[in-house]
């Protein structure tokens, strides 16, 4: 039987996220423009995408769905200095570091931006509210830094590259759950 992956598109219309002011581009429309892409290339996934309605809702809103694994897209942001790839877990989910080791595999391998790693999150930490109180397993994509001009020219360079990055690793995180 097919997967269900639950694509959370970070932030919402009215409340988008880190910007770069630049580009004029903001995380949320960056990540909805990203999942459709990535939705279109997956065949043996089902996607459901989920919009966010509240931050406290969220993970009601995903469970109510009862999916088999949750991505949420995000784009980091710093200083407009730092650079680089990581993806966060919740630090008792041995299924989530799982999912964390594939996804973050695929995007440093498309992206070839530094390599920040699989990191682990408490419940206390940012982004750490979702990954506690989602049922299914629940990792954070944080590809490149939004604000580095250079990180965003890289990602903006083939959306449709970046979105079968995360499809590869989408399908090949489907198996490993199987
Ligand atoms: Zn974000």
């Amino acid at each position: 039987m097919s997967k269900l992956c639950a694509l959370v598109i970070g932030h919402k219309k009215q409340s988008p996220g880190a910007v770069n002011v630049k580009a004029g581009i903001t995380e949320f429309d960056f990540n909805e423009d990203l999942a459709m892409r990535i939705e279109k290339k997956l065949k043996n996934t089902q996607i459901q995408r989920v919009y966010r309605r509240t931050y406290k809702q969220l993970p009601d809103d995903i469970n109510a769905l009862n999916p088999d694994f949750i991505i949420s897209l995000h784009c980091n942001a710093y200083n407009t200095e730092v650079s680089g790839t990581e993806v966060l877990y919740y630090h008792k989910s041995e299924k989530g570091k799982k999912m964390a080791e594939i996804l973050l595999s695929h995007l440093v391998a498309y992206l070839k931006l530094p390599n920040r790693g699989i990191r682990p999150k408490t419940s206390e930490d940012r982004g750490g509210y979702l990954l506690r109180y989602t049922k299914a397993p629940c990792v954070i994509a944080e590809p490149f830094f939004i604000d580095h001009d250079d990180d965003l020219a890289r990602a903006q360079a083939d959306m449709d590259g970046l979105a079968e990055s995360y499809a590869v690793a989408i399908t090949q995180i489907s198996e490993a759950l199987s």
